[in-house]
């Protein structure tokens, strides 16, 4: 057997009831099996594929905290320390009912490679909570978070491991587990990223991952021959990625049609009201339901939807698993040119690789959604020079790394004789650099 399939077998034997985890794992070692087999006696006796599907640390714990009434709560916390080859881990917390330590686990192997492609010191890991922020009072929210960082203080620190926002994770949240923090270790560092502005945040941090998600886009289509400008875009989700996003592809030129929210979705044929989407959901924090009375000629359906919509570039910002076969068909047959990933794995494998099939162009989510962590490292940058960069400086820096990103992950694809397929191109590029650093430090 290969050492790819041994290692994909070992994988799902090891971890079992962990499905997220596996399709992870399965899309980045297919991708590197012509890496990997090119040299697969030297690789098994590094055990470089063991190593790299184990996280270095995996810390579970009890988080404590006490309801409005009274009453106490019990939810579970997560820290997964997935790989520290090139630099301290990174990567977001969630907080969400469906995250479980699968869900972490996969998000944390995908940041490995995300964190290598931005070409900065960060290694990958991931944490969060089944905590649900929704419909949670501003103190409940606090005492959760307090609670969560008394036990996650003891292993994070601006130069071990410092988490970020993810899914129900916003500046509220990073506040408070800031001041916990500082509270409890008695230090005022860049532990976390995303801080508000006042103590130690980053201008552009908020619009990062959106307006990144863009700039790819438009580097795709500039290296075809197009323009964003004129196009129709599909866009799911209505939180940060997907609002940045909108913003951005609106201030490019395009006509944004579509958002979501885990109850429903919007179809503006004229173009997304931005100020209303924000009102709604960064003010308000309520559903989409409210959007019709800010545009009475919009529609809102129930469910699930948005892929239906024509169009030529689809932006899934929303989470895991949205973008199905079924999608993916609708999306073919209505001339879509190209899908770009503002979440981790919105698109199943089936669906990916029937869009890759149709021709149409799909950048995965490690590579497309990496403004966002890139950002937080020029945060922890400005933190330890202590210093703050203007807007346009680290936008410049944003689009920067995003151009970089693109070439590389099409040269790589280039390279192995896999033009166009820009999720090999990523993991390969991604992997590269990691393995090169695990060679260098030897069995670690
Ligand atoms: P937010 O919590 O701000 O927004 C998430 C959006 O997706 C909301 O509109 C939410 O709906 C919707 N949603 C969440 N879960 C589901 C679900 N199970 N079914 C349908 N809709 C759902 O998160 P972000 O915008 O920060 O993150 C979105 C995605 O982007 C995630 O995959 C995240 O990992 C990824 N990402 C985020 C980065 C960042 O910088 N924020 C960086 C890189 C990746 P509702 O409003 O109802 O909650």
């Amino acid at each position: 057997m290969s050492y790819v399939d041994e290692i994909l077998e070992r994988v799902i034997a090891q971890n079992p009831a962990q499905p997220e985890f596996h399709q992870a794992v399965k899309e980045v070692l297919e991708s590197l099996r012509v890496v990997i087999e090119a040299d697969e006696d030297k690789y098994r006796k590094e055990a470089l594929l063991e190593r790299l599907t184990t996280p270095e640390r995996v810390i579970l714990f009890r988080v404590p905290w006490v309801d409005d009434k009274g009453q106490v709560q019990v939810n579970n916390g997560y820290r997964v320390q997935f790989n520290s080859a090139i630099g301290p881990y990174k990567g977001g917390l969630r907080f969400h009912p469906s995250v479980n330590l699968g869900i972490i686990k996969f998000l944390g192997f995908e940041q490995v490679f995300k964190n290598s492609l931005t070409s900065l010191p960060i290694g990958g890991g991931k944490g969060g909570s089944d905590f649900d922020p929704k419909g949670k009072s501003d103190r409940e929210v606090m005492a959760f978070c307090q609670s969560f960082m008394t036990e996650l203080c003891k292993h994070i620190g601006a130069d071990t491991d410092v988490p970020a926002g993810d899914i129900g994770v916003g500046g509220r949240e990073i506040g408070f587990l800031f001041g916990q923090y500082k509270r409890i270790r008695g230090l005022y560092e860049g532990v976390l990223t995303g801080k508000g502005l006042t103590y130690g945040g980053s201008l552009a941090r908020t619009e990062a991952t959106g307006y990144g998600l863009v700039y790819i886009t438009q580097e795709l289509l500039k290296d075809k021959g197009m323009d964003l400008a004129g196009k129709t875009v599909c866009v799911s989700g209505a939180g940060n990625v997907a609002i940045y996003a909108i913003q951005k592809a609106q201030q490019l030129g395009a006509k944004v049609v579509t958002c979501s929210d885990s109850t429903g979705w919007v179809y503006d044929p004229e173009g997304i009201d931005l100020d209303a989407l924000k009102e709604i959901k960064e003010v308000n924090r309520a559903r989409l339901t409210e959007y019709k009375k800010y545009r009475p000629n919009s529609e809102y359906h129930e469910g699930r939807g948005v892929w239906q919509i024509k169009c030529d570039i689809a932006l899934p910002c929303a989470t895991q698993n949205e973008l199905f076969i079924e999608d993916a068909k609708q999306l073919v047959a209505n001339g879509c040119i190209a899908v770009c990933e503002g979440a981790n794995m919105p698109t199943t494998l089936d669906a990916t690789k029937y869009l890759q099939d149709n021709g149409v162009f799909f950048i995965p989510g490690k590579a497309s959604n990496a403004g966002g962590v890139a950002t937080s490292a020029l945060e922890m940058s400005q933190n330890s020079e202590r210093l703050s960069w203007t807007f346009e400086e680290v936008d410049q820096k944003l689009q920067g790394i995003m151009t970089n990103i693109y070439k590389n992950i099409n040269a790589a694809a280039k390279r192995y004789g896999k033009e166009n397929d820009y999720v090999t191109g990523a993991n390969i590029a991604g992997f590269e650099k990691v393995l090169e650093a695990m060679l260098a430090q030897g069995v670690c």
